[in-house]
């Protein structure tokens, strides 16, 4: 039975044989300019947050606009994707094509992007329905900000199956896509290929934990709210298998807050990767106290192998780290294998300037593979964002441009005990500290990956497989890695010796071919890396390529033929990068 929306739900009068048009902001990204791009807030997460300060070192890696492509997988309509164009790109695109629904996501700090790509839209198309969508939409008044029909806050797949008249209660498609793109460190590009990519895997949205500051929590719902696109362990077993049909890959990038809450989803999911000998990696997003209700037996049975997990800060109130002695957990899963990326904030209520230091040193200790630093920031739409506007406290756009609150560089409301934007150096010396103490994260990373490989016999032949798979490369490549590192390092004892001792257990545990190879491999990457800091001295960034992709119906279309009624299936995802602008 097709859903009925209530009345005050807009429907589009040509249905799913209205024409869309969904677009992500326009880039270049990484600059300073009159639409809001800031250097400081590139488009790659782990650059723009989290190996900040790494130099060459640092993961350079973009991903999709993942909703996007859920959105068009699902849509009957004709239906067209633009990710990351440029303004000639998406200009082009508008003036060449009708459309009758243009769809834009996007976030905060994108305000005068989506303003202009609005103004750009009612120039060429002015019969077209403008829908707005993603973080964005919860911007107070932002309908007087920006000329747009639709502002659509929370899940957008089933607004616009609805909006186009279409059954939102058919199946979920899952679109197969790889995770990221463009991915390099070192000087060196990583490949984008099945065996170096994850593919990308959304079985839920939001997250019930509704942490006060959390943005992707506060969009769908908040506290004790999120949508399961997938409510069942052999639903999202499917979805996996299709996947990895399609993409031949064997790891998947779980994009979903808190995975592993879903306790008997994911439990079902673990019998039927041993039932099916499945070998597959899973990164996860997870909080701690979640984490820490499975037994390593079973984080290994289901292939985690990269949990991105919060912990905030000493001391720090959430329900989620309750009674968890983070340094030990952190310690415990990196001694098994799994690679951790811990998030800690900086400038939480309790944090005052004389006790930064001790607050940045506790969060080093961790030895996180990743640490990610991000300032205590009230973004609209969270419970956090409500109580500083009761109070009063946030800053006027006069005062401090909304483009700027994006975590990493000052907050945005008057913080009780910080004063005149010292907040940005506690949180590039926390970045600056974090490197110093433990080295590349590319270097921890090796370490953690070869004492998964050293506890191999703890575990089945099904997760020795992946085991074996994933520290493979420390044979050859990593260890010539580590080789650079500790060149690069000469004259610094304490990464030095870190690189040594790791060389020379890899060397142990994989004999003499590795010793053979590693220096060749290592003078190799030794000198990338050197140029690669060369090319960062001069000022270089990176941007993402442009995505044009088309679903099945607006392909069939373009050729002449009718729309037809879509299975569900994995549709396949075209791209090719743009190469001029
Ligand atoms: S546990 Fe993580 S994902 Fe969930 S609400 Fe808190 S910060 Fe957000």
């Amino acid at each position: 039975m097709p859903h009925h929306p209530p009345v005050s739900e807009p429907r589009h009068p040509l249905a799913t044989r209205a024409s869309v048009l969904l677009s992500s902001v326009f880039g270049p990204y990484s600059q300073d300019d009159q639409y809001g791009s800031r250097k400081a807030n590139p488009m790659e997460l782990y650059q723009n947050q989290v190996t900040r300060l790494q130099g060459a070192f640092s993961l350079r890696m973009f991903h999709r606009s993942f909703g996007l492509m859920m959105i068009k997988e699902n849509l009957d309509a004709p239906c067209t994707l633009l990710d990351f164009p440029t303004l000639p790109s998406f200009t082009e695109q508008i003036r060449q094509q009708k459309y009758d629904v243009i769809g834009i996501s996007g976030i905060i700090a994108n305000v005068g992007k989506v303003k202009k790509m609005c103004e750009l839209i009612r120039e060429y198309q002015p019969k077209a329905v403008i829908v707005i969508g993603g973080h964005i939409a919860n911007k107070e008044r932002l309908d007087q900000m920006i000329d747009a029909d639709l502002i659509v806050r929370g899940e957008g797949i089933r607004w616009f199956q609805r909006y186009l008249g279409q059954d939102d209660k058919t199946p979920i498609r899952h679109p197969a896509a790889f995770s990221g793109f463009g991915s390099k460190s070192m000087g060196l590009e990583l490949g984008d290929g099945p065996k170096d990519t994850a593919a990308i895997l959304i079985p839920s949205v939001g997250c019930p934990m509704g942490c006060n500051f959390c943005s992707t929590s506060a969009l769908f719902g908040g506290k004790g709210k999120f949508i399961n696109f997938y409510e069942t362990g052999d639903e999202l077993y499917d979805v996996m298998c299709g996947v990895e049909k399609k993409l031949k890959v064997r790891s998947f990038f779980v994009l979903d807050e808190n995975f592993l809450l879903h306790r008997k989803r994911a439990l079902r999911l673990l019998e039927l990767m041993e039932a099916n000998g499945k070998s597959w990696s899973l990164s996860v997003f997870s909080s701690a106290r979640v984490l820490k209700s499975y037994s390593m037996e079973q984080l290994q049975g289901l292939g985690i192998g990269f949990v991105w997990m919060g912990l905030e800060g000493e001391e720090s109130a959430y329900d989620k780290l309750k009674g968890v002695d983070t340094l030990h957990l952190v310690q415990h899963l990196q001694g098994n294998g799994i690679r951790v990326l811990g998030s800690t904030i900086l400038g939480l209520e309790n944090h005052r300037p004389a006790e930064m230091e001790s607050i940045i040193e506790y969060a080093v200790r961790h030895d996180t593979v990743f640490h990610q630093f991000m300032l205590y920031t009230p973004i609209p739409g969270t419970p956090l964002h409500e109580e500083h506007q009761r109070d009063g406290n946030l800053l006027p756009e006069s005062e401090f441009p909304f483009v700027d609150a994006h975590g990493q560089y000052r907050f945005n409301y008057r913080h009780p005990h910080f004063e005149n934007g010292e907040e940005e150096n506690y949180l590039l010396d926390a970045f600056r500290q974090d490197f110093a103490t433990n080295g590349p994260s590319l270097m921890r990373l090796f370490r953690v990956l070869l004492n998964g490989w050293q506890k191999r016999d703890l575990h089945s032949l099904r997760v020795q497989r992946r085991l074996s798979r994933e520290s493979a490369p420390l044979r050859s490549t990593y260890s010539g890695a580590v080789w650079a590192m500790k060149m690069y390092y000469k004259n610094d004892d304490g990464l030095w010796t870190k690189a040594e001792e790791l060389l020379t257990d890899i060397y142990a545990e994989f004999g003499w071919r590795t010793r053979l190879v590693t220096p060749i491999i290592g003078r190799y990457i030794l000198s990338r890396l050197k140029k690669e800091e060369l090319r960062l001295a001069a000022g270089e960034s990176y941007e993402p390529g442009f995505y044009f992709e088309e679903n099945a119906s607006a392909a069939a279309l373009k050729k002449g033929h009718p729309v037809e009624e879509q299975p569900n299936r994995i549709p396949e995802i075209s791209a090719f990068p743009e190469l001029a602008c």
